[in-house]
């Protein structure tokens, strides 16, 4: 089973990549992507724990911003991490984060909640990339929601009063910095709406030119009507679909291989990558 997009403490998931290596190999998965948001910080130390029966694609989740606002992820899968370019992006984007949590919690504090930096920063593994499911932990910790989903669904979702977006290059630039590492570029969830507005069919032009290789269509948050809609995209610009997790550990119901990529299809996306190799034990 090939589970390329899975997230772990170093960002926003609540495994150590250790556990997610040894959680994969126990639940049959037989290659791994590692893929924490805007951080290859990660990738070490799931190197270091790699045994007989797994491959390990090294990879991030890049946060993209259309010029319109949308929200975009992009999966770089294989590039090389010394790529200076790509990596002052997601240095820039996770130093810009911080700036951003304290614009929301100005937003929260002034709505009437108590919750503090330091209460999100108690959240968060050290060197993590942080972000608002950290926030989401702290006031489920200070009892101000139940979990992490009624944080989102009642004060943190993408239009919500207490929104603030951080700086993240263009679906287009990201997709060209992870070309340019070696890497492959993969856009993640299109069209999971339940997160905000989604883009367009017509955006997928200047994606594609940019040198998109694939579309994550099999992933909980996409519909039929969804999974079709990017099987037309697929054809019309040749495209390698793939399907992951999005495993968040106990941050997120996600469970790891629950959707998965074709070893065919995988196949031809490993082949295309000159920025990084797949690690075995
Ligand atoms: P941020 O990167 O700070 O904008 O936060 C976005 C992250 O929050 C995404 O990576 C999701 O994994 C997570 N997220 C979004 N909606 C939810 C939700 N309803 N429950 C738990 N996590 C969520
Ligand atoms: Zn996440
Ligand atoms: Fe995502
Ligand atoms: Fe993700």
């Amino acid at each position: 089973m090939i589970d390329l997009h899975t997230h772990t403490n170093i960002s926003d998931g609540t495994d150590s990549p250790r556990e997610l290596i040894n959680k994969a190999l126990a639940q049959g998965i037989t290659t791994i992507g590692l893929t924490d948001h805007d951080t290859v910080g990660g990738w070490d130390e799931a190197i270091s724990a790699l045994r007989p029966g797994i491959d390990l694609v090294l990879g991030s989740e890049i946060s993209a911003q259309t010029s319109d606002g949308i929200s975009v992820h992009i999966l770089g899968l294989l590039f090389d991490r010394h790529e200076s370019e790509l990596s002052q992006v997601l240095t820039n984007t996770r130093e810009n984060r911080i700036g951003r949590m304290e614009r929301i919690i100005g937003k929260l504090n002034a709505a009437g909640y108590d919750v503090t930096m330091d209460d999100v920063r108690a959240q968060l593994s050290e060197g993590a990339t942080l972000g608002r499911p950290h926030l989401a932990d702290a006031l489920v910790a200070k009892k101000i929601v139940k979990s992490r989903e009624e944080a989102f669904s009642e004060l943190l979702h993408n239009n919500s009063a207490h929104y603030v977006s951080h700086y993240s290059p263009t679906p287009e630039v990201a997709i060209q910095h992870i070309k340019r590492a070696g890497g492959v570029a993969i856009i993640a969830h299109p069209f999971a709406s339940l997160r905000g507005r989604t883009i367009s069919v017509e955006s997928f032009a200047p994606l594609v030119a940019a040198g998109l290789d694939g579309i994550e269509i099999e992933h909980r948050d996409h519909s039929t009507e969804d999974r079709q809609l990017c099987r037309e995209i697929i054809n019309t610009y040749e495209l390698i679909e793939t399907g992951s997790s999005d495993y968040h550990g106990t941050g997120k119901l996600n469970l790891l291989g629950e959707s998965i990529t074709t070893p065919e299809n995988w196949e031809i996306l490993a082949s295309r990558a000159t920025g990084g190799k797949v690690f075995r034990a």
